[in-house]
């Protein structure tokens, strides 16, 4: 039987995370990730939104749109596993899908409703500017939550995280833009401190280079050991 289904993008993001490389790897962990969520034609409707103000929290089922489209394969390997460890796609949370679905949990901040269109504020997502949204659902703790659910291979909150420090002109950088940025240096701290490195450069003896955009500024920075250097916050030109 071969089926086939197409789905309406209704909304688009518009995040503080400017590249796939340094976002949080599941939603919630930092909580100075902010993003906005603009529903699109014909779907920024006030009434499409009415009652979704009683929730603190949204599902948003969205499109991996960064991923080549068509490469999956049935095994993958999760950075939580140390990036050797195989398991099957579907035990995973992979953006190298059969189709590029993703589904996250977010913090619902506010709502942006009126004739001009409607604007969803979040907090905590792990998402990409630009992402495509097909779909928004309320969140319902009574069936949600499932605190006797067991993770498989992951079990909690990454409990390593790095040590995040920054150069004196990073620091002034950040001093610069207290006021019209004032989250930048939560959101570089929270965001970076679980490591950005691919899980088979973590052991790298001999250190690792990076950057990352966030918003409009490029963040360079070097890691030795357990602690994460920025070593350069630049402002787009
Ligand atoms: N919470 C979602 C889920 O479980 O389906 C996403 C999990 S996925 C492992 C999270 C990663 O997806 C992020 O670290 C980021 O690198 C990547 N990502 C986020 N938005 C994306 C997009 N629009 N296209 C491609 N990759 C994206």
């Amino acid at each position: 039987m071969e089926e086939r289904y197409t789905f309406d993008v209704i909304g688009v993001v518009h995040s503080c995370y400017r590249e796939k490389f340094g976002i949080p790897r599941q939603p919630g962990l930092v909580s100075a990730a902010t993003a906005t969520l603009e529903l699109l034609t014909p779907y920024n409707r006030v009434e499409a939104v009415k009652g979704l103000e009683g929730f603190s929290h949204i599902w948003v089922s969205f499109i991996f749109h960064a991923v080549e489209s068509g490469k999956w394969s049935p095994m993958v390997r999760p950075p939580r596993l140390g990036g050797n460890e195989k398991v099957g796609v579907f035990a995973s949370r992979s953006t190298h899908r059969p189709n590029p679905l993703g589904l996250s949990v977010v913090e619902l901040a506010g709502i942006e409703a009126n004739e001009k269109g409607v604007i969803l504020h979040l907090i905590g997502a792990d998402l990409l500017e630009g992402t495509p949204v097909i779909d928004i659902k309320p969140y319902i703790p009574y069936v949600d939550s499932l605190p006797d659910a067991i993770g498989g291979f992951a079990t909690s909150v990454p409990g390593r995280r790095l040590e995040v420090i920054f150069s004196e002109q990073a620091d002034e950088t950040l001093v610069s833009y207290e006021e019209s940025c004032p989250q930048l240096r939560r959101l570089i701290s929270e965001s970076l401190a679980y490591d950005p490195r691919p899980a088979y450069r973590v052991n790298d003896e001999g250190g690792f280079r990076g950057g990352v955009h966030f918003y409009e500024f490029d963040v360079r920075f070097e890691i030795i050991r357990d602690v994460l250097r920025v070593t350069e916050i630049v402002p787009e030109a």
